[in-house]
C-alpha cells in the first residue's frame, strides 16, 4: 500500500453522510428544471408541488406514518423544538385549565439522548414559563432505559422523550416495551421518540404505536443538510415553530427546500425497493463482524462499549486501553480513515456523557472511538477499511506505543534510536523519560501509573536498560507508577522511598554538596526542595561538572516536581507541605538554575510543555519576588495561603496541584499564522524550516512536506533545549489541524523562541503534504 495518496474511507455516517450520487442528481434536476415554488400556481409550480407530495407520501410510507401528518423541517433539531414546542403549549393549555403549575410535573428524557433533546427541553420549559422539573431518564450499563423509572414518573410527566437508536452507541431501544410501560402510567403524557438514527437501519411503522412526535433527518441517511421532516401523531396537538407565508398547510412556513426533498425522494425509494442498492440488515451484521474482528486484530487491548446484540449493526462504539481517543483519532486520520471520537468536548476532559451514563469506567469514556457506516456500504468498502484499520494501527510501532512482532523491514518497522528527553502525558500530568541512545540507557521521572503499559512497551521497543525511576515527591493525587516499571526493570534496586540509589556519588556546587548517579554520559543530581511535601526533590539532568563548572552552566533538564509549576507554584496546604520550606527551595533552585534552563515539572494545565525561571518570573510576582529576595518569608507563607485558598480542587478527575493563576493578558505577540500559499512562497525563498509536531506513527502514514523534520510534541522539550540559541531561522510548525501546532509555537514563543510560526488548519486545510519523506510498503 503507498501511504501517499491513501483514499479516503469515511467511516462516521453517524454524524452525517455523503450524498448518494443519484440523490445528488436528482437535487441538481430539481435545481435546473423542477426549480418552481410549490406555491406557484403555474405548470412549474405545480411540477414542484407534485415532487414534494410524492416525497411526502414515499416518506410516509418508509415509517409507516398511516393518518399522521408529516412536515418537512430543515432537520432533526428543528423537528425537536416543533415536537416539544406543540407538547409543552398544549400541556401548559391544560395545566392552565385545571388551575395548576407545572412545578409538581416532569419532562423526561433518556440520559442518552442527543444534546438537542434536553438543551431545547429547557429551553422552552424556561421560555414558555412552565417550570417543570426537567430530568433523565437512568440507563442500565446496555444502554436501556430504565423502565422502572419511567413508570414511576410517566403520570406526573407532561412529555417524555426517548431515543429509538443512539446515535455515539447504535444502541436501540424497545420501543413496544416503552410504550407499555409508559402508557400503563398515562394516556395522556406527549411522547416524542428521536429516530435519526433509526432511519434506514431498523424497520419503523409508527402507524402502530403512540408515538406522539418523531423527528428525522435527512443528512444522516445519503440526503443533503438542511432537509428532515416530524411526524406528528393524528389528533396529537401542533403548534407552529415557524409561522410566515403558510407553506405545509400552515404548520411550517417558509419556501419548502425541493433539491433536499428530490434527493430524499431517491433515499426514500432506496429504502422501499426490494433490489436497492441499500445493503441487507444480515449483509449490515456481517459488515460489523469483520470490523469488529479487524480492530481486535489490529488492537489486541480493545473494548467495546456496547453490547452487539441490542444496537445497530452500524455504528461500533470502543476503547483502546493505553490510548487516548484523541490518539486514535490522530492516528486514523493520518491514515485517511475518518472517525468520531464518540465524545462531546467539555472544558479541557473529553468523555462521553453517552458511556458516562451507562456506567462504564471512566477511562473507556474518555478513549472512545465510534466508528459508523451506512447501508450503502460495499463488502469491498469494508475490506479497504480493515486493511487500512490494520496499516495504521502497525504505524503505531513508529511511535513505540506497540511492539511489532512481525520484524518487516519495512518502512513502518523503521525506528529511529531514542535520544534525549520524552515528555509522555496523562491527562496534564506528566511522565518524563530520558533515554541514551548510545549506552541504551533510559531514566525514568515520576511515572504515572496508567501509562506504565506505554512506557514498558517503549523500553522494550527502544531495548533500553532502566537506570533509575525517580518521583519527585510522594504524589497526593496518584500511586506511582514506579513499583509496577521498578519489578520489570529494575533488579535488585536498593533505594528509598523516591527511588533515589542508596550508594549515590557526591559534588559540590556553590558550596554546598549534592548528590548524584551516573545515567549514559549525564549526571542526574538530586536537589532536596521541601515544600510543596517535605519529601519533594529536584532532579538536574546536567553534562558532568568539571573543576569550576556549576550546575547552572551544565544543567540541560530540571525536573522540579511541583515546586515550580507553569503559572503557579505547588500547593502548599497539604498535611506534610510547608510554605516555609517552599521559599528556601525556590531560593535554592533559582540560585542552581540558569534563568532559561528547562523545567520539567510534573503537571502541565495549559500545554505549555515546559518552562524556565526567567519565563516564570516574568508571569509569576510572587516568585520573582522570592528570587529576588523581597519577599519575606512569612509574607510568602501569608500570599501563598491565599493562593492556595483559591485551589479548584478537581479539574475533571484530577487534583489540581497548584492554585492557577488568572492568565494575565498576553505580552507576548500573536503567533505568525502562513496558509499553503505563503508556505509555499517563504519555502521557496529559503526563509522558514518547517517543523512537522506529529507524532511519529501520524509521520509515517502520511509523509510530511519537503525537508521537513518530525518533532512530535513528545520531544518538544527536548527540541527546545537543543535549540534554544538557534534564532536564525523562522521554524513553521505542521500539523494535521493546526490546533497542536499553535500550542508549541506559543509554548516555544513564551520561552523565548522569537521566530516562530504554524501553519493555520494544519494540513487538513493545506491539502496533502507535497513531498513523501518516506516511501511506505
Ligand atoms: N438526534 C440525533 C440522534 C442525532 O444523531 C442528531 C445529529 O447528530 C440530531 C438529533 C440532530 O440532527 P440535525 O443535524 O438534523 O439537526
Amino acid at each position: 500500500m503507498n501511504n501517499n495518496n491513501l483514499s479516503l474511507i469515511y467511516l462516521d455516517a453517524n454524524a452525517t453522510t455523503q450524498v448518494l450520487p443519484q440523490a445528488a442528481q436528482a437535487a441538481l434536476q430539481a435545481m435546473e428544471h423542477q426549480f418552481g415554488n410549490p406555491s406557484s400556481s403555474h405548470i412549474t409550480g405545480l411540477q414542484a408541488k407534485d415532487l414534494m407530495e410524492q416525497t411526502r407520501q414515499k416518506a410516509k410510507q418508509v415509517i409507516g406514518a398511516g393518518n399522521g401528518k408529516l412536515i418537512f423541517t430543515s432537520g432533526a433539531t428543528e423537528g425537536i423544538q416543533t415536537a416539544i414546542i406543540s407538547a409543552l403549549v398544549a400541556a401548559r393549555t391544560q395545566l392552565k385549565a385545571n388551575n395548576q403549575t407545572g412545578e409538581n410535573y416532569y419532562l423526561l428524557y433518556g440520559a442518552t439522548e442527543h444534546k438537542a433533546v434536553p438543551e431545547s427541553l429547557k429551553h422552552w420549559n424556561h421560555i414558555l414559563d412552565i417550570n417543570a422539573k426537567v430530568v433523565a431518564i437512568p440507563v442500565d450499563s446496555l444502554g436501556n432505559l430504565d423502565l422502572s423509572f419511567i413508570a414511576q414518573h410517566a403520570a406526573k410527566s407532561l412529555m417524555i422523550c426517548t431515543m429509538a437508536v443512539n446515535n455515539e452507541t447504535g444502541v436501540f431501544q424497545d420501543l413496544k416495551q416503552l410504550e407499555k410501560t409508559i402508557r400503563q402510567a398515562s394516556l395522556s403524557t406527549f411522547w416524542m421518540v428521536d429516530c435519526v438514527q433509526a432511519l434506514g437501519k431498523t424497520a419503523l411503522n409508527l402507524e402502530h404505536t403512540s408515538i406522539d412526535y418523531a423527528p428525522f433527518s435527512g443528512h444522516k441517511l445519503y440526503a443533503p443538510k438542511g432537509i428532515g421532516f416530524v411526524y406528528i401523531r393524528q389528533n396529537t396537538p401542533f403548534t407552529p415553530f415557524i409561522a410566515g407565508g403558510g407553506q405545509e398547510s400552515g404548520l411550517r412556513s417558509g419556501t419548502e427546500n425541493l433539491p433536499g426533498m428530490a434527493a430524499f425522494k431517491v433515499i426514500f425509494e432506496q429504502l422501499l425497493q426490494a433490489d436497492s442498492s441499500f445493503a441487507p440488515q444480515n449483509t449490515l451484521h456481517q459488515y460489523r463482524q469483520q470490523l469488529a474482528d479487524t480492530l481486535q486484530q489490529a488492537f489486541p487491548q480493545i473494548v467495546f462499549n456496547h453490547s452487539f446484540a441490542n444496537s445497530v449493526p452500524t455504528t461500533l462504539n470502543f476503547a483502546i486501553k493505553g490510548f487516548s481517543s484523541k490518539e486514535i483519532m490522530d492516528l486514523f486520520d493520518a491514515a485517511n480513515i475518518r472517525v468520531s471520537s464518540g465524545s462531546a468536548c467539555s472544558s479541557k476532559v473529553t468523555r462521553s456523557f453517552v458511556l458516562d451514563a451507562m456506567g462504564l469506567p471512566a477511562w473507556q469514556s474518555e478513549s472512545a472511538i465510534r466508528l459508523s457506516f451506512g447501508p450503502a456500504m460495499t463488502q469491498k468498502q469494508i475490506n479497504q477499511a480493515c486493511e487500512r484499520i490494520l496499516f495504521a494501527a502497525k504505524a503505531l510501532s513508529q511511535s513505540c506505543m506497540v511492539l511489532d512482532d512481525t520484524n518487516l523491514n519495512d518502512a513502518l518497522n523503521h525506528k529511529t534510536p531514542l535520544q534525549g528527553l520524552v515528555q509522555l502525558r496523562s491527562g496534564a500530568s506528566c511522565t518524563w523519560i530520558y533515554a541514551d541512545a548510545k549506552a541504551k540507557q533510559a531514566l525514568i521521572i515520576d511515572p504515572l501509573p496508567e501509562l506504565t503499559q506505554r512506557i514498558d512497551t517503549l523500553l522494550q521497543c527502544q531495548q533500553l536498560t532502566v537506570k533509575a525511576i525517580l518521583d519527585t515527591h510522594g504524589h497526593a493525587d496518584h500511586v506511582s507508577g514506579r513499583t509496577l516499571l521498578g519489578a520489570q526493570h529494575l533488579n535488585d534496586h536498593q533505594c528509598d522511598q523516591l527511588g533515589w540509589p542508596q550508594t549515590p556519588l557526591r559534588l559540590r556546587d556553590n558550596k554546598q554538596q549534592f548528590e548524584y548517579i551516573e545515567v549514559a554520559d549525564k549526571w542526574l543530581v538530586k536537589v532536596p526542595t521541601p515544600g510543596h511535601t517535605n519529601d519533594s526533590i529536584s532532579l538536574l539532568l546536567c553534562t558532568p561538572l568539571r573543576k569550576h563548572d556549576t550546575l547552572a552552566q551544565n544543567t540541560l533538564f530540571a525536573f522540579c516536581g511541583d515546586t515550580i509549576l507553569m503559572n503557579t507554584l505547588g500547593r502548599t496546604n497539604f498535611t506534610n507541605s510547608c510554605s516555609e520550606s517552599m521559599y528556601q527551595s525556590i531560593q535554592l533552585l533559582s540560585s542552581l538554575l540558569a534563568p532559561q534552563t528547562l523545567i520539567c515539572p510534573s503537571h502541565d494545565y495549559h500545554n505549555e510543555f515546559a518552562t524556565h525561571m526567567m519565563a516564570e518570573c516574568q508571569r509569576n510576582p510572587l516568585l520573582q519576588q522570592v528570587i529576588q529576595g523581597v519577599v519575606s518569608v512569612d509574607e510568602f507563607v501569608a500570599q501563598k495561603q491565599i493562593l492556595d485558598s483559591q485551589l479548584n480542587d478537581n479539574v475533571g478527575s484530577e487534583i489540581i496541584c497548584g492554585a492557577l493563576q488568572s492568565q494575565c493578558a498576553s505580552k507576548l505577540s500573536p503567533i505568525t499564522e502562513y496558509n499553503r500559499e505563503t508556505l509555499d512562497l517563504a519555502l521557496n525563498a529559503a526563509k522558514v524550516k518547517l517543523i512537522d509536531i506529529r507524532e511519529p506513527h501520524e509521520y509515517v502514514l502520511q509523509p510530511s512536506m519537503q525537508s521537513c523534520e518530525n518533532v512530535p510534541l513528545t520531544r518538544l522539550v527536548q527540541f527546545m533545549q537543543q535549540h534554544q540559541a538557534d534564532n536564525k531561522f523562522e521554524w513553521v510548525l505542521v500539523c494535521r489541524s493546526g490546533s497542536r501546532s499553535l500550542a508549541a509555537a506559543q509554548a516555544m514563543q513564551r520561552l523565548g523562541f522569537t521566530h516562530i510560526a504554524h501553519l493555520k488548519g494544519g494540513y487538513a486545510l493545506s491539502g496533502t503534504p507535497v513531498k513523501a519523506a518516506v516511501q511506505a510498503a
